[in-house]
């Protein structure tokens, strides 16, 4: 469903009713619930604090600079999760802590790949996270080529036998992720549909839509009882070339040496941060990021920007000395890159704990545009009133259907916790996303700063509001 906006003149009405109630004492009730009049000029506050706060791009560019790429698991990820106790303590937040998170972790090696027939050519790719390696020696066979994923899953003939799968799936550019989101099956689910046709080996044309010369990296899952295979991308213009070759009909062949080490055990932390809540507050209002990185790049859109939105967006509040009715809890996710373990850890330890709202900022570092929601039917009047301060920002009201970043979807999914989303433009994030290329140079600190202003507004008045927005009618699905 989409909500309809108030007009400013409904929400005056609104309030105007609350302050006369308060005024005069009477059981007056607004028709419906509402924020009081300090809560919405407190929220108006924030935003203008948010707008004018360089806090999000000055912790942004401390974590890619002092800490640099932080895949799970590493020395490095240890080195971002006391980067984050420190900021997070100094900054003034309440009960910081890691809550540890015991994963496996994978360690990239050494890779090449190379076109042998019909001639040589050195192809520009990166192994996809959880790759096993090839022999030493390499693996050599012919490609067989398939357009998409729905393809090789459609190929009932032995054609993908003992060669190795080229999936040549294009990612659409988009302003939500939603190209994207058609496009990564074809990594997620790509080496296990070619393991199923007797593959030596998967290839994929890049997840992204630059035209650049660089692999995406990004994680890649092997079924049950089905061979391990290794798995790689190529640069998207390699794999064109790949795609035009087939036009010609000689036989294409590649040559492939993959190093990796997977399943080493390794533990993480999720860093938790707290602003108490002063009425309610074993309510919790949840927003997070994740910490880790992939590897080849320093991770300053995914998902730095949103550790510095975030917690800019919480410190906001505590400037202000603010004293919100529910906690308003940072969490910034452990290894959301390659497994989840944070999320699922966090789903399992806090899932008897009343969530107000879960949120996460993970789509780099674009203006948000759309504020959408997930919340019970009696909360809406909230939401369209959260929209308010909102729509000064350039943000719309969306349905509630929103969905609120990948580890607080997995929170919500499982714990059936009310959501809520501010969705970014996305329209370049895929350019540079599990890049060597996602580098602080692509981030636009104003753009960081309505960000900030737009998740302080709703995570204040979420705090602050007179309705739960929560339990959902029907559990959502696992
Ligand atoms: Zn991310």
């Amino acid at each position: 469903m989409t909500h309809h906006m108030p007009a400013r003149r409904a929400l005056i009405r609104l309030l105007g009713a609350s302050c006369l109630a308060l005024a005069t004492g009477q059981a007056v009730r607004a028709e419906a619930p509402s924020f009081s009049a300090s809560d919405m000029v407190a929220a108006e506050r924030l935003r203008e604090a948010g707008l004018a706060s360089g806090l999000a791009y000055e912790l942004v560019d401390s974590l890619v600079t002092e800490v640099g790429a932080r895949p799970a698991g590493s020395l490095n990820d240890q080195r971002a999760v006391d980067w984050a106790l420190d900021r997070l303590r100094r900054l003034g937040f309440s009960n910081v802590r890691a809550e540890p998170v015991p994963l496996r972790a994978w360690k990239r090696g050494e890779a090449h790949a190379h076109i042998t027939a019909p001639y040589p050519h050195p192809l520009v790719m990166t192994a996809l996270g959880n790759s096993v390696a090839t022999p030493k020696e390499g693996l050599h066979a012919e490609i067989a080529y398939y357009p998409d994923l729905e393809t090789l899953k459609a190929d009932v003939s032995e054609r993908a036998r003992g060669r190795i799968v080229f999936i040549d799936q294009k990612t659409e550019r988009s302003r939500d992720a939603r190209g994207y989101g058609r496009a990564v099956a074809a990594r997620i689910q790509g080496t296990a549909e070619a393991a199923k046709r007797g593959a030596i080996a998967v290839a994929i044309r890049s997840i992204g839509t630059d035209r650049d010369r660089l692999a995406h990296t990004g994680s890649t899952r092997y079924a049950e009882g089905l061979s391990k295979i290794p798995a790689l991308a190529v640069s998207v213009p390699d794999a064109d070339l790949i795609g035009r070759l087939t036009r010609y009909g000689q036989p294409i062949k590649m040559h492939l040496a993959l190093q990796a080490e997977g399943g080493i055990a390794a533990v993480s932390h999720n860093v938790i941060a707290e602003i108490p809540g002063s009425e309610l507050p074993d309510e919790v209002v949840l927003i997070g990021a994740h910490l880790d990185s992939w590897d080849l790049g320093p991770g300053a859109l995914d998902d730095g920007a949103g550790v510095g939105i975030v917690t800019a967006a919480a410190r906001l509040m505590l400037e202000a000395g603010l004293k919100p009715r529910r906690t308003v809890r940072v969490v910034l996710f452990a290894n959301e890159e390659n497994g989840f373990d944070g999320a699922i850890a966090y789903a399992d330890k806090y899932k008897s704990q009343v969530h107000q709202f879960v949120g996460e900022s993970d789509l780099g570092a674009g203006l948000v545009y759309r504020f959408q929601s997930r919340v019970r039917p009696e909360a809406l009047p909230l939401i369209q009133q959260i929209a308010q301060p909102l729509a000064a920002l350039g943000i719309a009201l969306g349905s509630n259907e929103g969905s609120p970043g990948p580890d607080a979807a997995l929170l919500m999914r499982r714990n059936a916790w009310p959501a809520l989303e501010l969705s970014q433009d996305g329209s370049d994030y895929f350019d540079w996303h599990h890049t060597p290329n996602d580098t602080l140079d692509k981030i636009d600190p104003a753009k960081l700063g309505q960000n900030v202003a737009a998740w302080a507004v709703m995570s204040w008045l979420a705090a602050q509001s007179p309705v739960a927005f929560g339990p959902m009618p029907t559990a959502a699905k696992p």
